[in-house]
């Protein structure tokens, strides 16, 4: 079975509908790692299209947000503004549906978080060394994470637990070789590697083959909904610059 890995969507449906068309036909699930909405200006739009798809979704903390279950007095001003936007615009369906997603999955070879298998919904592995210090906290041979926004592939390299990262290599099939991974697809729809296309990748679960992918977007008719939503001005311009 070939799966449609995604993560960070933040209610960005034209970046949602870019993947979807470029992967049409070649998957059978999809799974999303979390942070389907926050930041961008179609949350609803968003939650009803992976809704409508065979699939499995895990909470995000931008998810959590956006249910009151945090304190966001420490996000920044824009992310703040973003959460409280999202909250009043959700739709009661689409909230309960939010309410309902468990913060880890563990299917087959595969462990998947928002964040990191020890702090699902927080933790960023943003280098090698905080990803070998996660090795320890799941079982499968590969860990499937979203949250930082940036694809990667971090490997244990030997026995010693030695940790590398590996860049993306787009549209290029990657064997898994049996050696434990913490994989990265990147985001749909706020990409923070200096790349502003849509990120995303394919995983076949039986031949355990992953590809990173990148596809452009119609950027400025995201920003055009956004302004006419009145959102804040860092959130419209970081788009087009993919940080
Ligand atoms: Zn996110």
């Amino acid at each position: 079975m070939r799966i449609l890995v995604i993560s960070d969507i933040h209610a960005n449906l034209t970046a949602f509908e870019s993947v979807l068309k470029d992967a049409k036909g070649q998957w059978e699930y999809v799974w999303c790692l979390g942070d389907v909405v926050g930041y961008g200006p179609d949350p609803n739009e968003c939650v009803e299209q992976l809704r409508s798809m065979p699939h499995l979704c895990l909470a995000g903390n931008h998810d959590w947000a956006a249910l009151g279950r945090l304190d966001i007095r420490t996000f920044n001003p824009d992310a703040r503004k973003a959460v409280n936007w999202t909250r009043e615009t959700l739709t009661a369906e689409n909230t309960a549906y939010l309410e309902d997603l468990p913060t880890t999955f563990v299917i087959g070879d595969y462990t998947l978080a928002h964040g990191s298998p020890r702090e699902p919904v927080w933790e960023y592995i943003l280098e090698p060394l905080i990803a070998a210090l996660n090795f320890p906290h799941f079982e499968t041979p590969y860990c499937l994470v979203g949250h930082t926004h940036q694809p990667v592939i971090y490997e244990q390299v030997n026995d010693k637990g030695d940790t590398e990262a590996i860049m993306p290599a787009y549209r290029q099939q990657r064997h898994l070789n049996g050696r434990r991974q913490i994989i990265n697809p990147g985001s749909v729809g706020q990409p923070r590697d200096q790349n502003p296309d849509a990120a995303y990748a394919i995983l076949d679960v039986e031949t355990n083959t992953w590809e990173h992918r990148r596809i452009a977007y119609d950027i400025p008719a995201v920003q055009k909904r956004m302004r006419t939503f009145d959102m804040p001005e860092r959130l419209i311009t970081r788009l087009e610059h993919g940080w």
